[in-house]
């Protein structure tokens, strides 16, 4: 199959659904077959070999779920996706005939895994699906297409499935959307799928993030089902049954990506924004001048740039404000850090001129 060429002729999204793990044969026919039921299922997923951050945890019941995939696949004619993390499960999926390959947030950080799953394909002709790694680094992620793309292998697609993080109040993996987009920048042609199974870890937040990757024009959706999601053997939380899933699917709203019938009125608000990008950048600048003067001051009064106690002051007095400028807390904070880096940079620019003469 070309996974490719299906994901960017079916209407929006493009779903793909099954269980986190397969556990038995008769859960795998169960799921499937209530999925059949809905059109806007067009792949399977179902893990057979689950990377787990825990040594305890479940970690997939292996090969032995191969036969029973092939089983599933004789009655309901769904292509059907799993996991690969290393040689040995690639050689074992392509001799089962299954249609399409994903490598987990847990291998794409590992260049070498996966390049030794490049190698294992010897150029089979089969669809990739590429997770994001754990960590939030766009150009990991670049370079396990890159692996593929130099090996020949060019029919891919991103899945964003959110970053770790040490704990996080609302999500299990948080999602970090400038590197999904930043993705996107680089890679135009690529379909990218939202797994927002992975990054809620709970299934009350999938609307919301389904929702939102719709509206950041995502092209599919990779979502966690299971018949009894709350006797999974791995993910319960996240997991939704087929009946749930097909409620979340018919609550989203999707918008068109088309501005054509609006370009004018666009055009007007965009251009309102452009000249307040003016005055923004223009206060930047006046404000770095500034910078560069107390930096004058500073090494003339051999002070140091950092006055810890003072930065500590300006972040607090502006996260008061918050509220009343209708800005968030966390916008605040990386803008501060921003300008605050820039301001640094030009007071050491001034101070240590003869450390970089060149600058
Ligand atoms: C999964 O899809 O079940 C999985 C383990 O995903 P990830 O690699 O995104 O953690
Ligand atoms: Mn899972």
């Amino acid at each position: 199959m070309q996974l490719q060429t299906s994901i960017k002729s079916t209407n929006r999204p493009f779903v793909i659904a099954g269980p986190c793990s397969i556990e038995t044969e008769e859960q795998l026919f169960s799921v499937v077959r209530d999925l059949s039921k809905n059109p806007m299922i067009k792949m399977i997923r179902g893990g057979i070999w689950k990377p787990r951050t825990r040594p305890d945890s479940f970690e997939g019941i292996g090969a032995i779920g191969l036969p029973w995939i092939q089983a599933v696949k004789k009655e309901i004619s769904l292509p059907f996706c799993i996991e690969v993390a290393t040689p040995k499960h690639v050689e074992a999926a392509l001799n089962a005939g299954i249609d399409a390959l994903w490598i987990g947030a847990r291998t794409t950080v590992n260049p070498f895994a996966v390049q030794d799953i490049v190698d294992a394909l010897k150029g089979a002709e089969i669809p990739i699906l590429i997770k994001n790694p754990v960590n939030p680094d766009v150009l990991l992620w670049i370079g396990a297409f890159e692996r593929f793309q130099n090996a020949g292998l060019t029919d891919l697609t991103a899945v964003h499935r959110g970053f770790s993080i040490y704990s996080h109040p609302k999500y299990r993996n948080v999602p970090d959307w400038e590197i999904p987009i930043a993705f996107k920048e680089h890679f135009p042609d690529i379909p990218l799928i939202n797994d927002p199974s992975h990054i809620g870890g709970n299934r009350q937040l999938i609307l919301e993030i389904a929702q939102k990757a719709m509206d950041l024009d995502f092209d599919g959706l990779m979502i966690e089902t299971h018949p009894q999601p709350e006797k999974a053997w791995s993910d319960s939380k996240q997991q939704v049954t087929p009946t749930d899933l097909q409620k979340i699917l018919q609550q989203l709203v999707l918008r068109n990506k088309s501005e054509v019938n609006y370009e004018t009125q666009l055009f007007q608000f965009r251009e309102v924004l452009r000249q307040l990008d003016d005055e923004v950048f223009n206060i930047l600048a006046k404000r770095m001048a500034i910078c560069n003067e107390i930096g004058d001051f500073k090494r003339e009064n051999n002070l140091t740039i950092l006055s810890v106690n003072h930065w500590k002051k300006v972040v607090q007095e502006r996260l008061e404000n918050a509220s009343e400028e209708k800005l968030s807390a966390t916008f605040i904070r990386s803008l501060l850090d921003a300008i605050h880096q820039e301001s640094i940079r030009h007071q050491n620019q001034v101070m240590n001129k003869n450390l970089h003469p060149n600058d």
